[in-house]
Formats: C-alpha cells, sequence, structure tokens
C-alpha cells in the first residue's frame, strides 16, 4: 500500500487502489462484516473520528457486560445514553448498519477525493503534478 500525501499543507488521498484494494472491495468487506444487524463495540477515538470526517450522526449506547456473558455482540444495555455521553468517549457501541451507512460515506468521501487512482496513474504524473490543495509539490509516499 502507498499513502500519498502533501508535506506542504497536509492534503493527502487513500492509498494507491489495485484489483486487491480499492473502494469496491473496501465496500465488499465492510457489508461482510457489518451486514448482520447487531450492537457492536469501536474504539471511542475511531468513532470520533469518523463521525468527524463523514459527518454521519451515529446512535450510541454503552457496553453493559456481564462477567458470565461475555459477548460483544449481545451483552448491551438497551438504555440509551444521554445527549452528553453520546458526545463523550464513553459510550462506544454503535449498531452495524448504521456503521455501515458511515463506511459508505466514508468511502464515498474517498472516491471524491482520490486524485491518483494507481501507482501507475502516479508515476506517468509525478514529474508536473502538483497538490490540488495547495499547488505545491511537496509530495511524499509512505
Ligand atoms: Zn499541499
Amino acid at each position: 500500500m502507498a499513502y500519498l500525501h502533501c508535506h506542504a499543507c497536509g492534503w493527502s488521498q487513500d492509498d494507491f487502489w489495485n484489483w486487491r484494494y480499492n473502494p469496491l472491495t473496501k465496500l465488499w468487506d465492510c457489508a461482510k462484516w457489518l451486514i448482520r444487524p447487531r450492537w457492536m463495540e469501536l474504539d471511542g477515538w475511531l468513532i470520533d473520528d469518523l463521525v468527524k470526517y463523514t459527518g454521519v450522526a451515529i446512535y450510541r449506547r454503552r457496553a453493559a457486560f456481564t462477567p458470565q456473558r461475555y459477548n460483544k455482540d449481545v451483552a448491551w444495555s438497551l438504555k440509551p445514553v444521554s445527549a452528553y455521553e453520546q458526545s463523550s468517549k464513553g459510550a462506544t457501541g454503535v449498531f452495524s448498519w448504521q456503521w455501515l451507512w458511515l463506511e459508505v460515506v466514508k468511502e464515498w468521501k474517498l472516491f471524491v477525493q482520490q486524485r491518483w487512482w494507481t501507482y501507475a496513474s502516479w508515476k506517468k504524473a509525478r514529474k508536473r503534478a502538483t497538490c490540488p490543495k495547495c499547488k505545491q509539490k511537496k509530495f511524499d509516499i509512505d
């Protein structure tokens, strides 16, 4: 994988796509993981980052594990959390279908901002390429 970004302004795009890694394979992987309806636990920082990036409002619940029945998928409190907790890192339970929608929006945003789709297209363009945001030539690939 190769992640193209600009050192001058922070612009970045998704890793270059290939036949195994592209918007369709990524969505398919997400769908396989998220299509079964259930509550699941994610890291609070991850939820915060992706909600901010996509603008998709995610309804959160607080995890309520019981020692005897530890199962991430079912052991959720049925109580909705307060408005305050909705924005706190404590509530990290999200519903799979809602998360799937967020992933669709995320992939769409990445798709739209992908300037060079493949490494080959980047190699062809890189001599004359300038950053889409700041128009400088301070690219780097990690
Ligand atoms: Zn730039």
